[in-house]
């Protein structure tokens, strides 16, 4: 590895708490990055760009459909070591609400009754598959460790980047 961990976050099903608890890390998450960490991909931090192979993953939120599959996949596929970060990733969480009604209904909710947009404004190719569940990304890849917390509060957080970096200079 280099001396900067290569470091994507990736999201799937989430609701960005969980970025936002990365951010209260603060100075410490300041000093993380210029010394220890290289953040090649974040959408919520930075432009999005994709990324290729990295030495650590954060992946936050549940898989809820397809698009989050394929997602999580491939990241499993280029990190060397994937975190599933908070209670989205490890249970499902919150958007394991939305199991409670049937797909149809999620979909419109989400998709086509949305106030802001007219029903037709997401062409159908573009709506993905929903999954019969939001699930933990366990169970579609292998994860090197879980984080809990909804969000993870930042100390732990830090505690837990700070003995990963350790455990891998
Ligand atoms: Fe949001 Fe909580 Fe899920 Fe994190 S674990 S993405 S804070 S709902």
């Amino acid at each position: 590895m280099n001396n900067k961990l290569k470091t994507a976050i990736v999201e799937t099903s989430h609701c960005a708490g969980c970025e936002v608890a990365i951010a209260d890390m603060g100075e410490s998450l300041l000093e993380m990055l210029e010394e220890k960490i290289e953040l090649v991909y974040a959408p919520v931090f930075m432009s999005s760009r994709d990324f290729g192979e990295v030495d650590l993953a954060l992946i936050i939120g549940s898989v809820k459909n397809d698009h989050d599959e394929e997602k999580i996949k491939e990241t499993r596929e280029k990190a060397e070591i994937l975190v599933s970060f908070g209670a989205c990733t490890n249970f499902g969480g919150i958007y394991a609400i939305g199991d409670m009604y049937g797909k149809e209904d999620q979909l419109k909710k989400a998709y086509k009754e949305v106030p802001s947009l007219k029903d037709g404004d997401i062409p159908d190719k573009d709506i993905p598959k929903i999954t019969d569940e939001a699930s933990p990304v366990s169970e579609y890849v292998d994860v090197d460790y879980k984080l809990p917390g909804c969000p993870p509060p930042p100390p732990l957080i830090k505690d837990f980047l700070t003995t990963l970096l350790e455990s891998v200079k």
